[in-house]
């Protein structure tokens, strides 16, 4: 079975890659701009892929085109890149509100009492079935990549998170004695960004991270991705395992954003992570 899900993912990835979508993703997703031609080339492949198995709907009056589609699949494609990957497993719709959704919640005030909460989201992963986002917020957190913030890394994120059932921070690892490390490193930066949030001290991670493990990944992943200098300077240790995860080293090409063409080329001939 798995087998022929394989097969077929392979012929969609070997499709050709409509032009136009470049240009939208060239045009959205700056960090597109960033990638090495190979990645680039394997970010299609996926990106096919994800558009053939994911369902998505416009909400809230939004109509759907394939800028939106595509826009969204190319950064959620970017978390998979070099890794094996089942492409979400569980997620079957992607729910795309015009500007930031109002989601109903509810808080227990007391041993079996509860209230009915409205929060304003940008984005909000449910673990099975469905992943909601903001067009508005899909765009903003994509065009600056620089500031941290991007709620498709950070709703993705959520997803890696939760494929081994538990959303809790640490994602499905490729070897068990990456567990290890995983749980002492990310636990001791999640403490301290506890600690400097409460103290009011600046931070290069998004202080949202403080929440809750689950909340310090999904920030973690999206400081890899667009502060990853500053990630690597402050939290090597952090940094390091969210590049052997992530088997990229967004670092390597993120200080030359404004370097000559055929000097990225020359950077990427070099191997990639292990
Ligand atoms: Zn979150």
């Amino acid at each position: 079975m798995l087998g022929v899900k394989n097969r077929r993912r392979e012929k969609i990835r070997n499709c050709t890659f409509p032009p136009e979508w470049v240009e939208t993703i060239e045009k959205n997703v700056p960090l597109y701009h960033r990638l090495p031609p190979p990645d680039q080339l394997e970010l299609q492949g996926h990106i096919l892929v994800f558009l053939d198995e994911k369902n998505f709907e416009g909400c809230g009056g939004l109509v759907l085109n394939d800028e939106i589609r595509v826009t969204i699949a190319a950064q959620a494609c970017i978390l998979l890149l070099h890794r094996k990957t089942d492409y979400y497993p569980g997620l079957y719709s992607i729910l795309v509100y015009p500007g930031a959704f109002i989601a109903k919640g509810y808080v227990e005030l007391a041993p079996g009492v509860y209230t009915e909460t409205r929060q304003v989201h940008l984005g909000e992963s449910w673990r099975h079935g469905a992943l909601i986002l903001s067009w508005d917020d899909v765009c903003a957190g994509a065009s600056d990549i620089h500031d941290g913030h991007n709620v498709v890394l950070h709703e993705f994120a959520h997803r890696l998170d939760s494929e081994d059932g538990r959303a809790n921070g640490a994602p499905s690892l490729p070897h068990r004695s990456m567990y290890v490390a995983w749980a002492r490193i990310l636990g001791s930066d999640f403490h301290k960004l506890q600690h400097d949030a409460q103290a009011g001290l600046p931070t290069v991670l998004d202080q949202y991270g403080a929440a809750n493990p689950a909340e310090f990944f999904a920030v973690a992943t999206e400081c890899f991705f667009e502060k990853p200098v500053q990630l690597q300077s402050t939290h090597p240790e952090l940094y390091e395992n969210l590049k052997l995860y992530f088997r990229q080293d967004p670092a390597r090409f993120a200080s030359d954003d404004r370097l000559a063409p055929d000097r990225k080329r020359a950077q990427a001939a070099q191997p990639p992570v292990a």
